[in-house]
């Protein structure tokens, strides 16, 4: 009963057009199918076509005259005044998150890099982290010339495995860099019980992950320090941005420092900081987006919660796996587990294919774990790896690098779709998908033709 459910609507709707005959459907239960409708990539006509959800950044005319309004006063730089749109901003932002402070930045990893500098992590120290992430995870690691120390996934939510993190821990390692991968909460509770244990810090990349919540708290605000980015794709988005929050007020004080370039906010220079500052046309966008923000952030879980409903008894493809406590995501990605068993042995890539001709946006996302790409070489050829850490360690460092579960997900497992637009589409829209992944399904002894 529960399988035709996932297949019944589209078929009402062309089963007047159609030849209907009874196939295999998902699972065991029976399903209707048209045997006319072959896959759109081998001829047949697609399920749906063009753009999922709204164009992509956020535009409206609040946005618009926030910016028109910073340009025509003139305050285009923070430092001109306490009560810009970056300062407002922050309140703002911090407000809406529940935090006590926070600290804009030109990006997110700027974000990241500021909370690095600012907990004092260094050459020679070392910071563990996900392989399954924007560089910028990494990449604000490598500018404090700290070790970035990848380990592996748990293969059904894409996020750290816990154990994988404290296997890794030695007495350099300063600090755990959870990434809530696709805007769903990492296993925090283990990871908190691990930091902990160990007296080290946790810096949340929440990049993706803006409102979601969880076991009672915010995601950003259940480590130490949490970061956000505004890059052009995010859920909130000014082209490029990020911010940092925290409810330590010192702390939050050491990253107003680092990211003004070491000066602090009465005008001392007093530590090594880059030039980190959002500016003003910046906080503009963000403070004209921000009010419906929180409204989309409930949209894109509806409907992520909708398409779960849809695929849960559907083992070709399984949704992200989330901890228990987990009351909501950002979702940047709605992400799913491929498993070819279920489509006659077809390779992901041959269902990428087929879905993409039924006109369903899903794709691959992170093309190669981290561990993978050439960074990894060019510092350990550098001096300062070389002065700071053993032979013994880098080598053991370079043999780390080998991340099974990341692989299995970058190379077979990982089919997603972007959600800061596509999410916000109409309910008839995420049908259409459930029915174009069950037409897929449904001709799967056909993909061996692709
Ligand atoms: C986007 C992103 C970053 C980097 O943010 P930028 O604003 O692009 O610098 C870091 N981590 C994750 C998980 C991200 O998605």
């Amino acid at each position: 009963m529960k399988n035709q459910e996932f297949s019944r609507r589209k078929f009402i709707k062309t089963a007047a057009l159609t030849t209907v005959t009874a196939a295999a459907g998902l699972g065991s239960a029976p399903a209707i199918s048209s045997s006319k409708e072959g896959l759109a990539v081998l001829g047949g006509k697609a399920v749906r076509q063009g753009r999922i959800g709204p164009s992509w950044p956020y535009i409206d005319d609040k946005v618009i005259e926030s910016v028109m309004k910073t340009t025509k006063s003139g305050i285009w730089s923070r430092i001109q005044s306490a009560s810009g749109t970056v300062p407002t901003f922050e309140q703002h932002f911090a407000k809406v998150i529940g935090s006590q402070y926070c600290v804009g930045t030109g990006s997110g990893t700027q974000a990241l890099s500021t909370c690095v500098e600012a907990l004092n992590i260094g050459p020679g120290d070392e910071v563990i982290t996900s392989p399954y992430t924007d560089f910028g995870t990494i990449s604000a690691i490598l500018t404090s010339r700290a070790l970035p120390v990848l380990v592996d996934l748990d293969p059904d939510s894409y996020q750290l495995d816990p154990d994988e993190v404290e296997k890794h821990i030695n007495a350099n390692t300063k600090a755990i860099m959870p990434v809530h991968i696709m805007g769903v909460p990492a296993n925090m509770e283990r990871i908190m019980a691990i930091a902990k244990k160990h007296n080290l810090k946790v810096i949340e990349d929440s990049c993706q992950a803006p409102f979601a919540r969880y076991q009672g708290k915010a995601i950003g605000l259940i480590g130490d320090l949490g970061c956000f980015s505004f890059q052009a794709s995010k859920a909130i988005a000014c082209g490029e941005g990020g911010a940092v929050v925290g409810n330590d007020e010192n702390l939050l004080n050491e990253c107003f420092t680092v990211q003004n370039r070491g000066a602090n906010k009465q005008g001392k220079n007093e530590r090594i900081g880059p030039k980190y500052r959002m500016n003003e046309f910046e906080g503009a966008v963000l403070l004209g987006q921000l009010e419906g923000a929180k409204e989309r952030f409930e949209i894109r879980n509806a409907n992520a919660n909708y398409l779960t409903s849809k695929l849960k008894d559907f083992p070709g493809l399984r949704p992200q796996k989330h901890y228990p406590g987990t009351e909501s995501g950002s979702y940047y990605h709605y992400a799913m587990s491929y498993n070819k068993e279920h489509f006659n042995g077809a390779e992901r890539s041959q269902f990428l294919k087929a879905i993409a001709a039924e006109g369903v946006p899903f794709g691959s996302y992170i093309k190669n774990g981290l561990h993978r790409e050439p960074w990894v070489d060019t510092i350990l050829a550098k001096k300062e790896y070389k002065t700071f850490f053993s032979p013994k360690r880098l080598k053991e460092y370079k043999e780390s690098m080998n991340l099974k579960n990341c692989d299995l997900i970058t190379d077979q497992t990982m089919v997603s779709m972007w959600g800061s637009g596509t999410l916000l589409a109409e309910r008839s829209e995420l049908d259409k998908i459930v029915d174009a992944i069950h037409k897929v399904h449904e001709n799967r002894d056909q993909l061996s033709k692709i």
